[in-house]
């Protein structure tokens, strides 16, 4: 981090106070005095320094950052690909998944059903949202902890891992056999959540909020692997733009972009960013060509129905053409650092 004085002899009144309080923070201080201006290196963990604090102080033109705020999450100190291990089915670093579901949970037959079509389309994990984050208050809000516990029904009958998202941290007791825990885009930044989950030892699947810069969303990351939990997929699903003829817009930059700064697997909902079923497909190819390690699609027995995100959600049929299709051009999809 550089901080750049507006004079090149500050008064040592205000400068003082600004050095000794970086020293108790253990920031080291490497000065060079310009023409016109001092600019002070500074050295060591400066992730614990309040940049906002530093620009608000009398002497100080401005602040710049020349490391990124994230440190585990951040591919500088961590080249290798991180490969998240759930339950035996292997994400990132080349490991491709495909995850499917309904958006929510309704009932026995619905989620067994949907479960065994999506597993024999290729998919290796379920979705399913048993405590739904609905705009209205007045929408079905899942079907809760006994929508959890036909989750784990539908696991048992296919064996595979399920991916459901927690709201709110009491509830953690009722997700010992959640494979993956979700973190929903709104809740991509309840701090709280991302501590206590940070603390537990299961994959976390953190999608970015609607209104999210990457930074973000990898500060977030960085809150739950800074509490020893380092099992974090990350998942772009469309963020909010001017666009209204689309639910979001997919930020298909933010595979290659995330790629570059983070070891952390990428997947991509392209429910969730179309909004519509027809559009589902052809961002899911785009995505994998973009080089998600995943996608996260929602899939229901009868989407006209469906208590929830009906107009998004895909056939077996349709799930089953496009996952034929996304393996076929899986292979084309170039090596990252080829
Ligand atoms: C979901 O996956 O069902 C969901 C609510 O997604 P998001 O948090 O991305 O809106
Ligand atoms: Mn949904």
């Amino acid at each position: 981090m550089i901080v750049i004085l507006k004079e090149k002899n500050p008064n040592p009144k205000q400068l003082e106070p600004l050095i000794s309080w970086l020293e108790s923070l253990d920031v080291g201080t490497q000065f060079t005095v310009g023409a016109r201006q001092t600019i002070i290196g500074l050295t060591g963990d400066t992730s614990v320094v309040d940049i906002d604090l530093i620009k608000s102080m009398e002497i100080v033109d401005d602040v710049k950052r020349v490391q990124e705020p994230y440190k585990k999450a951040n591919r500088k100190f961590h080249a290798d690909d991180t490969v998240i291990d759930v339950n035996g089915v292997k994400l990132g670093g080349g490991q491709f998944q495909m995850i499917a579901g309904p958006c929510s949970v309704e009932s026995r037959e619905q989620i067994c059903l949907v479960a065994q079509r999506v597993k024999a389309a290729g998919a290796t994990m379920l979705r399913g949202g048993a405590f739904k984050p609905r705009t209205s208050p007045y929408s079905f809000q899942g079907l809760q902890a006994d929508g959890l516990s036909l989750l784990l029904e539908a696991k048992k009958l296919t064996g595979l891992p399920i991916v459901t998202e927690i709201m709110n941290i009491s509830h953690l007791p009722l997700f010992e056999d959640v494979d993956v825990i979700q973190v929903g885009a709104r809740n991509m930044q309840n701090y709280d959540l991302l501590k206590e989950l940070g603390r537990t030892n299961k994959p976390i699947l953190l999608k970015r909020g609607l209104a999210n810069t990457l930074e973000e969303l990898l500060m977030s990351a960085e809150y739950i692997m800074s509490g020893g939990n380092e099992k974090v997929i990350l998942c772009e699903r469309g963020i909010r733009t001017f666009e209204t003829a689309t639910r979001n817009t997919l930020d298909i930059s933010a595979i290659p972009v995330l790629h570059n700064k983070t070891h952390l697997p990428v997947i991509v909902d392209p429910s969730h960013a179309a909004g519509i079923a027809s559009l589902v497909k052809p961002l899911a190819l785009a995505s994998t060509m973009a080089g998600a390690d995943g996608l996260i699609i929602e899939v229901h027995n009868d989407p006209p129905r469906a208590l929830c995100d009906g107009a998004q959600s895909l056939t077996p049929e349709a799930f089953d053409k496009l996952a034929y299709e996304v393996r076929n051009v899986l292979p084309l999809v170039q090596k990252r650092d080829g």
